[in-house]
């Protein structure tokens, strides 16, 4: 079961370098995470402990991800992700147990970032129906916090979470000694987007007329998640075109196809 739900990287492959337009994010979190694991002495030595957990929140697709495995990979440590809603299950005990897992497979791997994605299927407003399924994921919640209290915030684990819907959370996990570090990642501004463009477009043939600041400015609105699906797209128009020029117009195109797929999908929703 472990293994399922589990993800274990000994050392992910994102860099800082494949991120883009998250300059003060990538600031943050090399401050938060990466300097209590590179430099525990300086901690020791001020005499401050280091934030417990950072919390990462902002719309789906934006790189919270990615910033987590950027640090791991940074700090040679071992990165271990969980999906919140992988914790949410029906029978007693059984969430709780998983948390200690977790955070027994963090130990076992020193130095290690723990990474919880999702954080609000375990740690949303409490609702006022009162249902057993509701006591459960209380108590898996209580179990997260009671394991972060017990470990030492010099030490070899970091815990980062992210959610895409802040508004939901208790507030009670934000205070201090929890996840007292809030890092907002948002959608791209126009110059990020420029840098997503570039980054995603790295190994690809390009024609040399493509302008990405131009196709950045069009592309308003679009997360990181979505600027990597243009590119693939763009880069399937000029197959299906029997071409191994990938073309401006190719990224229009696919940008074109991918959001009237995401407008299908709002009808099919409704
Ligand atoms: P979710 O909330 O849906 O889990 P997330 O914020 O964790 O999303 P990631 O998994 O980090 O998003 O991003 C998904 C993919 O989108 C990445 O693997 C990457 O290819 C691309 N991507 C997202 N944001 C960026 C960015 N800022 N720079 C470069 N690529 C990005």
């Amino acid at each position: 079961v472990r293994a399922r739900v589990m993800q274990v990287d000994q050392s992910p492959d994102v860099t800082y370098q494949d991120i883009g337009g998250l300059d003060d994010q990538v600031s943050e979190v090399r401050e938060t995470v990466e300097m209590p694991l590179k430099s525990p002495e300086m901690f020791d030595e001020v005499g401050i402990d280091p934030p417990s957990g950072v919390l990462l929140h902002g719309p789906p697709g934006t790189g919270k991800t990615m910033l987590a495995k950027a640090v791991a990979n940074q700090t040679d440590a071992t990165f271990i992700k969980m999906a919140g809603s992988e914790l949410v299950h029906k029978f007693i005990g059984e969430g709780a147990k998983l948390v200690r897992d977790l955070f027994e497979l963090a130990r076992q791997h020193e130095p290690s970032v723990l990474f919880i994605d999702e954080i609000d299927a375990i740690a949303a407003k409490r609702t006022d129906s009162k249902t057993s399924g509701d006591a459960e994921v209380q108590r898996t919640m209580m179990q997260l916090l009671s394991e972060m209290d017990g470990f030492d915030e010099r030490g070899e684990i970091r815990i980062i979470a992210a959610t895409n819907r802040f508004d939901m959370l208790d507030r009670a996990i934000l205070r201090p000694g929890r996840f007292d570090r809030l890092i907002e990642v948002p959608k791209p501004d126009e110059t990020g987007r420029e840098q997503i463009f570039k980054i995603h477009t790295r190994g690809m043939n390009l024609a040399e007329t493509v302008d990405f600041e131009s196709l950045a400015a069009e592309a308003t609105d679009a997360s990181g998640a979505e600027i990597k699906a243009i590119c693939t797209e763009a880069g399937m128009f000029a197959i299906r075109d029997d071409r191994t020029e990938v073309t401006e117009a190719d990224f229009r195109d696919a940008w074109e196809k991918i959001q009237a797929e995401e407008s299908d999908d709002e009808v099919s929703k409704t």
